[in-house]
C-alpha cells in the first residue's frame, strides 16, 4: 500500500443524522469505526480532522449579530463535541483514540496538541482526533486538515464529502451532466477557479506539496475503497 499515514478530514454535516435531525449519526460513526479498524490492519497511521458544522458556523452565527471571533471559537467547541462522540464511537470498536486538542481545554475534557505526542500516538497505531480546528477564529477546519497533515507529515488528505464524489467542473447538484476529475492539478483548479476546499486551506495543502482525495464519504465502504483507490474519486496535486 502507498500510503503509510493518511489525514481524513470529516465535516460535521458528514456526521449528521439528517433523518432525525440529529447532530451525530451512531450508526454512520459504527460503519466509520470497522472500516478504520481495516485500514489500520493495512499497516496505515490515521489521523482524523473533525468539524463543526453540524452544531455550528461561525459565519452563519456572525450574521445573527454574534462577533466573529466569539462565533468562530462556539464553533471550535463544536468541533471538541464532535471528536468526543466520534471517540466513544470509535472505542466501542475496540479503536484506541486519541482527541487532541488546539485549544488548552481541562484534562478532563480532552489532551492538548503537542506535536511530538500526536506522532508518537500515531506510530503505535492509535487514531488521533485532532478538535479545535486551528485554534484561532478566522479559519476554518479544512484548514486546520492541512494544518495538520503539514505538521505530522502525513503527504495526502482524504477529503470526504457529502453526496459529491469527486471535484467537478460545475456543481454536479445543479448540473447533472456535470463532469468529475479523475485527477487536477492544484494550478488548474485555481485557473478554472474550482471549489475544493477554501483559499487558506487550499494554498497550504498546494504549499506544503499535499495530495487531496476527494470522495463520497456516503458510499458503502467509501474510506476502505477511497484508501485502496477503489472509488470514483478526484486526485488533485501538484
Ligand atoms: N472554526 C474556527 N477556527 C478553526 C476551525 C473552525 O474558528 O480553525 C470555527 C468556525 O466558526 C467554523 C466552525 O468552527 O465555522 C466549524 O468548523 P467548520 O465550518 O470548518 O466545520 P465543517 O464545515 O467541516 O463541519
Amino acid at each position: 500500500m502507498e500510503y503509510k499515514r493518511i489525514l481524513l478530514k470529516l465535516s460535521g454535516e458528514s456526521l449528521a443524522n439528517k433523518e432525525s435531525s440529529l447532530a451525530i449519526d451512531y450508526k454512520l460513526v459504527k460503519k466509520i469505526a470497522k472500516q478504520l479498524k481495516e485500514v489500520i490492519k493495512m499497516g496505515i497511521e490515521i489521523a482524523i480532522v473533525v468539524g463543526g458544522g453540524n452544531f455550528w458556523r461561525g459565519t452563519s452565527a456572525e450574521k445573527n449579530g454574534i462577533s466573529r471571533n466569539r462565533a468562530d471559537y462556539i464553533g471550535m467547541l463544536a468541533t471538541v463535541m464532535n471528536g468526543l462522540a466520534l471517540q466513544s464511537g470509535f472505542e466501542q470498536e475496540g479503536l484506541t483514540v486519541r482527541v487532541l486538542s488546539s485549544m488548552n481545554l481541562d484534562k478532563r475534557v480532552s489532551e492538548y496538541y503537542i506535536n511530538e505526542k500526536a506522532q508518537r500516538n500515531l506510530s503505535k497505531k492509535e487514531i488521533v482526533i485532532f478538535v479545535g480546528g486551528t485554534g484561532r477564529p478566522f479559519f476554518t477546519t479544512d484548514t486546520a486538515a492541512t494544518l495538520f497533515a503539514s505538521e505530522i507529515k502525513a503527504n495526502v488528505i482524504f477529503v470526504g464529502k457529502n453526496n459529491v464524489s469527486g471535484v467537478y467542473d460545475e456543481d454536479p447538484k445543479i448540473n447533472p451532466n456535470a463532469k468529475r476529475y479523475d485527477e487536477i492539478t492544484y494550478e488548474e483548479v485555481l485557473k478554472k477557479n474550482l471549489k475544493v476546499m477554501d483559499s487558506t486551506s487550499f494554498s497550504m495543502a498546494r504549499d506544503n506539496n499535499i495530495e487531496l482525495i476527494v470522495f463520497n464519504i456516503n458510499e458503502e465502504n467509501s474510506i476502505i475503497r477511497a484508501v485502496k483507490g477503489e472509488i470514483e474519486h478526484t486526485k488533485v496535486r501538484n
